[in-house]
């Protein structure tokens, strides 16, 4: 392994291209089109798979429970139960845990591949030299598995809350005398929610990753700081004059303000304090946090004794 030290840095007098500013390593576009496309599917199936089931029913059971309302809600709902967790049952079966499973793992690999490759590119780019930089440093396998196993357990949430969510609609919707078309738009509408709900899951998820990844490979390749740069438009937190100036963790504010290594600049291992809010990594700064860390690299775009 080869770390970007005093020694390995001097190598770089040999180098034949100009040293440049690292690129930013960005959350992996593939990784999140997979996890977010697979989640679509999952929410699309149990929506479709939910409709098959209720429709029916509703419409056999209509004039009962619309006779039935404030009365009892006996008889009706034990069959309209019955039929909602049929379904939902397939959706914490063993086999949908093992696809899951699947899901969750291609989704950590596919952004932990794109984040080596990504990382080691920069990196050599910016110092000219190309540094066999550890593709899986220590530790990294542990937090990969973590990431797959907390991966698994938000994908598990998605068909959990919905189905609770669905009992509640249909329920609450036969006992007030609805028409099968009314309760059936309600849930619609929960499988919206759903279905946005998957969508900030594999956002989050990948960004975090990335976040997470890059600064465990910074810290592995010897690289102590870490330049904040925020995504310079107008949905950036705290940004005066953009869409959410007043936000409680300012990724403006972090980008600007100065603890002492210069302006934006970080310890890769301890992050950004902002507000006594402490250990702010950029890209986990809040959720959906688009900042990045930029590696600072001694010579090359670090320059810490010129004062
Ligand atoms: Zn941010």
């Amino acid at each position: 392994m080869e770390k970007l030290t005093a020694t390995n840095l001097a190598m770089m007098e040999q180098r034949k291209k100009k040293p440049r500013a690292p690129k930013p390593v960005l959350p992996s576009q593939e990784a999140e089109r997979y996890y977010s496309g697979q989640l679509r599917g999952m929410v699309r199936l149990m929506a479709g798979e939910l409709v098959k089931a209720l429709e029916p029913e509703l419409k056999r059971l209509k004039r009962d429970y619309i006779a039935d309302a404030m009365l009892t809600m006996d008889g009706w709902t034990d069959e309209v139960l019955a039929a909602i967790r049929g379904v939902s049952r397939r959706f914490s079966s063993s086999l949908f845990e093992s696809q899951i499973q699947r899901v969750a793992a291609s989704t950590v690999s596919r952004a932990d591949a794109d984040n080596a490759e990504d990382f080691r590119k920069s990196v050599n780019q910016a110092v000219g030299v190309d540094f066999q930089l550890i593709t899986r440093p220590r530790g990294m396998q542990d937090y990969l598995e973590a990431s797959t196993a907390e991966n698994v357990n938000l994908i598990k949430s998605i068909p959990d809350e919905y189905f609770k969510n669905v009992e509640t609609i249909v329920l609450g919707g036969m006992k007030d005398g609805l028409a099968p078309t009314a309760i059936a738009k309600q849930i619609q509408e929960q499988t919206g929610v759903s279905a946005r709900r998957a969508k900030l899951i594999a956002r989050d998820q990948v960004s975090q990753l990335n976040s997470d990844l890059t600064r465990q490979r910074q810290a592995a390749a010897g690289i102590e700081f870490y330049k904040a740069v925020d995504a310079g438009d107008q949905r950036v937190s705290g940004a005066p004059g953009g869409k959410y100036p007043n936000a409680k963790i300012s990724c403006w504010g972090i980008a600007r303000q100065d603890i002492g290594y210069g302006v934006g600049i970080y310890k890769v291992a301890d992050g950004a304090t902002w507000k006594g809010v402490t250990n702010l990594h950029p890209g986990k700064h809040h959720i959906l946090c688009r900042c990045v860390g930029l590696a600072q690299i001694p010579g090359v775009n670090y320059f810490p004794d010129k004062g």
